[in-house]
């Protein structure tokens, strides 16, 4: 590993997911673009997740040393193994097979396991255990939803003089609409009955976001227009007045995209490389999908690309109710997707209604097929109810397919939209979700993709080339975590800041 030549900035990444040993989402790709581009800064990021069955075990160390993770009553033990992200960014795995040695990082198809209290609850406590394994004291432990929330409350709390007395937390909300809610009477689990209810206790549950966001030092999310939707009544998910409480240490970051995989210069996914220089392969890109979806090999029809969880959060019931009327349009869409029982039988028995326009890849994580459909479509359909920051947007523009977006959130941040009398923007949104304006966004790309083919290559062109890049996320992370520790350094803790005049 190339070693930095000064005491760098030392932060532990504390995740559930990261891109390429395990991932279900944009939590997966966060957690291992950013510590690259932390790193890249000269910022010590290293990243800590459980070891799943899934993680390729050839391809790690074992570290010396186990780790005693105190749970509750019990101390649990736990070995350690390294990996390695690019640009020498360590990554520890917590091995503990009765957690983790399963084939779903969650639960069975899209579920939860009846245990994830006690599995994420050991993942945040053994985290707090690890610096002494590693001999490696982190200034930063950067903690992410509520799988990972636990984290600083331990560090506020049962840690809070001890070796990590002056390491501050950072907690980053990427999707506020999964808290970690539990029955309370369930809180020994975590070792924190004590706890004044203030903080674990939700409307009578145990609420793991909650702690998270009462005790750590610093909060962000990550879109700016997320950061201040988080805090109404309207996308809080109930927990708007603690974020308003905490307005002042809240951040809105903007994600960025790990550039170096999603570039269709480059793209080993890809049949046919292209640039915004020339654009030929993205046709033959467009070809390859066309044959791989069974679809008629049409150059010139706009095809529509969806790739998303299956979830309500995402629009899909409302694409579910408008497709039939889409397909009616000379319009070709493909659809990759796991998620809701009912939304992939639905997509899966339009495959076969349609076959001719409509060809959707359900139930499974294909990342092959992902970079495919962003190269080979014209347009991304992107009809979320909420969208904390929203990765396939970017990676869109970067490919250029125009996004159809839904404005909210990260959403709303990073497309702006067409202007047909000038040809500016970079896609179409639209603000409420229902068919009819569903439909009739679709309907304004469609007729834009035969009238104004001028305004779609002028779009295409725009997107391709804006930098969506981590390196502006990162530096501000950084600032952050500088603020965090200022902070922690003051306040010590959750009840001396209550204290506080
Ligand atoms: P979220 O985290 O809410 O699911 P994001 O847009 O932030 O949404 O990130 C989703 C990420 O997961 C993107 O990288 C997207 O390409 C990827 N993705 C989602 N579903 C699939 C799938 N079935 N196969 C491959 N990649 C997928």
């Amino acid at each position: 590993m190339p070693s930095l030549p000064y005491q760098p900035l030392r932060v532990l990444f504390v995740t559930s997911e990261c891109t390429p040993f395990a991932m279900t989402g944009g939590l997966g790709d966060v957690s291992s673009a950013l510590p690259i581009a932390l790193r890249s800064l000269g910022v010590d990021a290293r990243v800590v997740l459980p070891l799943y069955q899934g993680v390729d075990r050839s391809r790690l160390e074992l570290l010396p040393g186990t780790l005693m993770v105190p749970l509750g009553s019990a101390h649990i033990a736990a070995r350690v193994w390294r990996g390695w992200l690019r640009h020498g960014v360590q990554v520890y795995f917590i091995e503990h097979d009765a957690f983790f040695d399963r084939p779903a990082i969650y639960g069975p198809n899209g579920g939860a396991f009846g245990d994830n209290l006690v599995r994420f609850a050991f993942l945040s406590r053994a985290v707090i255990e690890l610096p002494r394994l590693l001999g490696w004291t982190p200034d930063v432990i950067h903690a992410n939803d509520w799988q990972t929330a636990l984290a600083p409350v331990y560090l506020d709390t049962i840690e809070r003089n001890g070796a990590l007395a002056r390491c501050a937390s950072l907690l980053t909300i990427h999707n506020i609409g999964y808290q970690g809610i539990f029955p309370i009477e369930e809180i020994g689990a975590t070792g924190l009955e004590f706890l004044h209810p203030r903080t674990l206790e939700h409307f009578g549950s145990l609420n793991l976001l909650k702690g998270g966001l009462c005790h750590s030092t610093l909060l962000s999310t990550v879109s700016r227009s997320y950061s201040r939707e988080v805090q109404t009544s309207a996308f809080g998910c109930g927990l708007e007045g603690v974020l308003r409480s905490r307005t002042d240490d809240l951040f809105g970051i903007l994600n960025g995209i790990d550039t170096e995989e999603w570039d269709p210069r480059t793209d080993p996914f890809l049949p046919a490389h292209y640039g915004v220089d020339s654009m030929t392969g993205k046709a033959e890109c467009k070809a390859a999908l066309q044959r791989n979806a069974g679809l008629p090999e049409r150059p010139y029809v706009p095809m529509i690309g969806v790739i998303s969880r299956l979830t309500h959060q995402k629009g899909m019931d409302v694409l579910a109710r408008t497709l039939s009327r889409i397909l009616e349009l000379d319009v070709q869409i493909v659809l990759l997707g796991a998620g809701d029982s009912d939304a992939e039988r639905f997509f899966d028995e339009a495959t076969r209604t349609h076959s001719d326009k409509f060809r959707g890849w359900v139930g499974g994580f294909d990342q092959r097929r992902a970079h495919l459909i962003e190269a080979g479509c014209d347009f991304l359909l992107m009809p979320s109810r909420y969208e904390p920051c929203g990765l396939n947007q970017m990676y869109s523009l970067r490919y250029g397919t125009l996004p159809i977006v839904r404005a909210t959130g990260g959403l709303d941040d990073t497309i702006d939209n067409y202007d047909e009398r000038t040809g500016e923007g970079t896609g179409f949104k639209f603000i409420d979700l229902n068919p009819s304006t569903l439909y009739d966004v679709i309907g304004w790309a469609v007729s834009t993709w035969y009238d104004r083919p001028h305004h779609v290559r002028q779009m295409q062109e725009r997107g391709m080339q804006m930098d969506f890049s981590w390196t502006p996320a990162a530096r501000q992370y950084e600032q952050v975590y500088y603020a965090a520790l200022r902070r922690r350094r003051q306040v010590p803790s959750f009840e001396a800041a209550q204290a506080q005049p």
